[in-house]
């Protein structure tokens, strides 16, 4: 019987045009793997308003939203999926507050940011959001059911 914990849980996450820009790919990407979660979905896409609309549905009456869009579709992102034990709250910790100002040292928004409007990152918000967003972004067939030989690290 195996001791480790279920691993199904996966969330989202996003670099944004400012971190890809930025060259913070590999460092967003490194503590991800080096927390110990496992990338199963990865790419690089210039954002559609469309498809954007639908990852920020509860943001499209705001005041900001114009702004937001600019900001999202300035670049490329790179969208990702990883998966591990509480992966969605644990990444929202990593990644840190909406508002960099208020991000302790350590997250990638205290440590990368400085302004809510540049904030570098997306994290998924909880199981239900992650769920949706993975949808949105990926099809089944683009993650990966990988195992690693050492399976104490697939955790
Ligand atoms: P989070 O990305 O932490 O889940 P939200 O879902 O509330 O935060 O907002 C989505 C994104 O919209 C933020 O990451 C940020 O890029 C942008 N945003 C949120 N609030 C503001 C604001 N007041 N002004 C400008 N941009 C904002
Ligand atoms: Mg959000």
């Amino acid at each position: 019987k195996s001791t480790h914990p279920d691993v199904k849980e996966r969330t989202l996450i996003a670099v944004k045009p400012d971190g890809v820009h930025r060259r913070l790919v590999g460092q967003i990407i490194q503590r991800f793997e080096q927390r110990g979660f496992k990338l199963v979905g990865l790419k690089m896409l210039q954002v559609s308003e469309d498809l954007l609309s639908q990852h920020y549905c509860q943001l499209t009456s705001k005041p900001f939203y114009p702004s937001l869009v600019d900001y999202m579709t300035s670049g490329p992102v790179v969208v990702m999926v990883w998966e591990g034990h509480n992966v969605v709250q644990s990444s929202r910790t990593m990644v840190g507050p909406t508002d960099p100002a208020a991000a302790p040292a350590g997250t990638v928004r205290g440590d990368f940011s400085i302004h809510v409007s540049r904030n570098v990152v997306h994290a998924s918000d909880s199981l239900e959001g992650a769920q949706r967003e993975i949808q949105l972004w990926f099809q089944g067939k683009d993650l990966l059911n990988w195992d690693c030989c050492d399976q104490s690290l697939t955790m």
